[in-house]
């Protein structure tokens, strides 16, 4: 049995992810501040003894010292996350994201516990050659556009990972994740799908930013937490970097008319202006396109996203509207 830590454990991806190594039988330690995570998420889990739960930050560190002591595997999810919150508190982002970091590569190293980091599409900016590969060159927009402040502290949180690798040897794995979708992510931070089917649902106008032409591609959160998993069994992987997505782009106006489609809704499309869209958006900057190759993943690990997004879509609107 492993015993795992995961940061961010009450988050959408995280509990998700421990949900499925407490059913595959390993025991999981979870440290979240409740900042975005719900106690919702983990309610569930909290009377199995393989469970376990610290209400705290990561930057405590006599906490996260005792938990990562008794762990094998740290999965490192914990950080600032979603477009609105990061345009909106960037002071936070960058202090909890590169902070947040440095806490946990510390104490993985004081007992050598294997570190899976998670990392974000973001880093590759405004990189126009798609698809994005792992080892591209990054184009970040200038420091006076905040949103790029969040690429940035990953980016460092990347370098010091690898850092930690070459220099001390502690085993470390990097994964990008590209944009992730499924039940209890919610839309309060920005996230396009829930927002959308929220406003749906409720026959509300749906939020199209911009002009709607950017694209993205939506990976079902089931399928990054196995591949999260595979990666973590797998010694091929420490050093690397990996990419996690799904290679079928949608515009997000093309988005906006399948959920409204899938929910039988009578709701408008609204095309909002990122002025209108963002408090801070001045210094905002979209991107238009986004698509990972995962061709290294899938070399190493079969991996191979199983959901396409009609399917997806289906998932995510039953789960917010069960009847
Ligand atoms: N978006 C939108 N309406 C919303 C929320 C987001 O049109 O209510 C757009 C956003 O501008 C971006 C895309 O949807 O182009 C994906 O946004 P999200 O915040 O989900 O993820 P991102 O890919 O920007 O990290």
């Amino acid at each position: 049995m492993t015993h795992y830590l995961i940061t961010g454990g009450a988050g959408f991806i995280g509990s998700h992810l421990a949900d499925a190594l407490i059913k595959q039988g390993d025991e999981v330690t979870i440290i979240d501040d409740l900042s975005t995570g719900r106690f919702e998420n983990i309610q569930h889990l909290v009377d199995n003894p393989r469970f376990n739960f610290a209400i705290d930050t990561i930057t405590n560190e006599v906490v996260l010292d005792r938990l990562a002591s008794m762990c094998d595997v740290i999965f490192h999810l914990a950080a600032a996350v979603g477009v609105r919150l990061i345009v909106e508190n960037p002071v936070h982002t960058i202090e909890t994201n590169i902070m947040g970091t440095e806490a946990v590569l510390k104490v993985a190293q004081r007992y050598r516990a294997k570190v899976l980091l998670a990392s974000t599409s973001e880093v590759y900016g405004k990189g126009n050659r798609i698809p994005f590969r792992e080892n591209d060159d990054v184009l970040l927009g200038a420091t006076i556009y905040n949103r790029w402040a969040y690429a940035a502290s990953k980016m460092i949180d990347e370098f010091l990972g690898l850092a930690y690798y070459q220099e001390k040897g502690l085993p470390i794995v990097i994964f990008r994740l590209f944009n992730t979708v499924g039940p209890r992510q919610t839309g309060q931070y920005g996230m396009v799908i829930p927002r959308f089917v929220n406003q749906a649902l409720n026959n509300e106008p749906i939020s199209v930013y911009g002009d709607g032409k950017q694209q993205r591609s939506f990976t079902w959160v089931g399928d990054v937490v196995d591949a999260l998993i595979s990666l973590s069994g797998n010694s091929g992987a420490i050093g690397q970097v990996f990419n996690i997505g799904h290679l079928k782009e949608i515009s997000i106006y093309e988005l906006a008319v399948l959920v409204k489609e899938l929910c039988k809704s009578s709701s408008e499309i609204d095309f909002i202006s990122y002025e209108d869209a963002y408090a801070d958006a001045g210094n905002f900057e979209d991107m238009q396109r986004r698509l990972p190759d995962i061709s290294k993943l899938n070399e190493l690990i079969g991996y191979q996203p199983t959901l396409d997004l009609k399917e997806i879509l289906k998932r995510i609107i039953d789960y917010h509207n069960p009847n």
